[in-house]
């Protein structure tokens, strides 16, 4: 049974893949989510289950309504990665609600990581002087400002405080040299990403930080991924010295740039392509 429905679960795997064959490659990040074909058998199970145990039909429904938007966030994460910041922002302008079904989807994600690189930041953050000014670009639910005394300009497609700047982040409101860090926490997700990092060098000052997390095996070479001393040299052609590169975390790699006095143009620089994240059924 077991080996049967797993077989079942790769072929819809490969069908997926064809399927999206003219967007990036994708990096697999290992999630467990059941296949429909696992899924139909246990409905069917999980069915005969609430109709003889009538006290606990929210259990099902329940485990029915995490399937659906759990499937739900996979389709929003495959398309915030596979098209540019403008249309993401346009996308979620239309129906903003789609952002919230998007975050849901990505706290259960990583729930499952052993850690989180937001709060490495935050902790990074923490044992600096609070008067640095910071962007978080791609906030999310920013969690960042609220856990660091520091001004921070909250960025993200949509907001759902007032105190986030709904805007793609390739073209911020933000002061030219004005913060002294800025954040890019498993957000390069677009595929214009090294605007957003253009951006980021605008709004710095010099000296300024520029902290970078991202999925691990969207820099694993051995997978199809950018390879990171590629990705760092086109940022130190940017205008950054690397400071440190922090690998040891399993589920994501973690670079600390500062911002040197001058700066070149992103355009003739050679950025390598950073695949999609894509979250895998299991
Ligand atoms: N940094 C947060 C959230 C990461 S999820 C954390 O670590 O918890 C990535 C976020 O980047 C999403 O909220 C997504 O909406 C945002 N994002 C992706 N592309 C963006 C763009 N072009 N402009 C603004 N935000 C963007």
């Amino acid at each position: 049974m077991e080996a049967s429905s797993k077989g079942k679960n790769r072929r819809r795997g490969k069908k997926r893949r064809k399927a999206s064959g003219n967007q990036p490659p994708e990096a697999s990040v290992d999630v467990s989510e059941q296949a429909p074909s696992a899924l139909t058998s246990k409905r069917r199970k999980l069915g005969a289950a609430t109709s003889s145990k009538v006290n606990k039909p929210t259990s099902f429904l329940d485990k029915m309504r995490a399937r659906l938007s759990g499937g739900h966030f996979r389709m929003l994460n495959e398309k915030l990665y596979t098209c540019s910041g403008n249309e993401a922002f346009d996308y979620f302008k239309e129906d903003p609600e789609l952002f919230s079904v998007y975050h849901t989807g990505y706290q259960e994600q990583m729930s499952r990581w052993p850690e989180q690189p937001v709060n490495i930041i935050i902790t990074w953050l923490k044992s600096r002087n609070p008067s640095l000014t910071v962007a978080d670009f791609g906030c999310g639910d920013a969690r960042l400002a609220k856990n660091v005394k520091n001004k921070v300009f909250s960025i993200d497609l949509v907001s759902n405080d007032p105190s986030v700047i709904a805007c793609d982040m390739s073209q911020t409101p933000l002061e030219s040299s004005s913060v002294d860090v800025a954040v890019f926490c498993l957000s390069l997700m677009g595929t214009n990403y090294p605007s957003y990092i253009t951006e980021a060098t605008r709004v710095l000052k010099t000296g300024g930080w520029l902290l970078i997390a991202e999925v691990k095996s969207r820099f694993d070479p051995n997978n199809g991924g950018a390879d990171p001393v590629e990705f760092s040299e086109a940022i130190k052609d940017l205008g950054f010295s690397l400071v440190s590169q922090d690998m040891k975390n399993k589920m994501f790699i973690l670079f600390y740039f500062r911002k040197k006095e001058k700066s070149a143009s992103a355009r003739n620089i050679n950025w390598p392509e950073l695949k999609a994240c894509i979250y895998k059924r299991r």
